[in-house]
């Protein structure tokens, strides 16, 4: 099946801006697809009856019950405050949005493709943890914008002097700026290159059947776990490997 249309849809001013600088990237990378920015909140939220937002979703964990998960790593960001970490079961937003998309646009040479800026999760059975996913591949396919942030692991080094920040007599917000180049932040202008990867990995998904990640490093395709190979893969050196550059070229003739 050919790839024919992209559509980025997002629900705040932030992610507004962000999805129209990912589809001029889109346009460079993919000319032969259209590309086209909806607004979310006229496509989705006006279809979505009270059932569908309770259903479930939602799951909120606080950091006392997080402390024992992947996700306790953002009480280490959190700068020292407690607080209430709403986080999204990214399968069932999938379920949810694929209930509402209009069915003249479910085929496969469409691509649905959601920034959304809550934390999304999915359940690990095998090691019994939530983790952050900044990708969710499918119909629609979802980038979370706060689970690039959160997911991908920081520096060790950055983990080492959060958990001693006491003894070494130095702030969070000192850890943060020693180790700016090497994590990606909200307000860093290297998201929307590290997004535009993730949404290459969403076409990429369609184009291969379902198959979205690559082994060789670096490749755009690559799945990386920690930070500084997501900086390198997407912002430094945004490359894809032999085999899916031909890919590419196959998918444009
Ligand atoms: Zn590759």
């Amino acid at each position: 099946m050919k790839l024919s249309y992209v559509h980025l849809y997002s629900s705040l001013l932030s992610t507004s801006f962000l999805a129209k600088k990912v589809s001029t990237y889109l346009h460079e990378f993919v000319p032969f697809i259209d590309v086209d920015v909806r607004s979310f909140t006229n496509y989705f939220r006006k279809n979505m009856i009270e059932e569908d937002i309770e259903d479930n979703m939602m799951i909120q964990l606080s950091h006392e019950v997080n402390a024992n998960t992947s996700l306790g790593e953002l009480q280490n960001s959190s700068d020292d405050t407690c607080q209430k970490m709403m986080i999204i079961d990214g399968f069932y937003l999938q379920r949810i949005y694929s209930r509402i998309m209009d069915k003249n646009e479910m085929q496969l040479d469409h691509l649905h493709l959601i920034f959304e800026d809550n934390l999304v999760c999915t359940y690990d059975e095998n090691d019994k943890r939530y983790h952050a996913r900044p990708i969710i591949c499918g119909s629609p396919s979802i980038i979370s914008i706060s689970s690039i942030i959160e997911g991908p692991a920081k520096p060790k080094g950055y983990y080492f002097k959060q958990m001693l920040k006491d003894l070494l007599s130095i702030s969070s917000k000192e850890i943060e700026k020693e180790f700016a180049d090497n994590l990606v932040r909200y307000d860093d202008p290297r998201l929307i290159h590290v997004a535009t990867g993730y949404a290459i990995q969403a076409i990429f998904f369609f184009l291969t059947n379902g198959n979205p990640f690559c082994s060789q490093y670096p490749c755009r395709l690559f799945n990386s776990h920690w930070q500084e190979e997501l900086i390198y893969t997407q912002v430094i050196n945004p490359v894809l490997c032999k085999e899916h550059l031909r890919i590419l070229t196959e998918a444009g003739k």
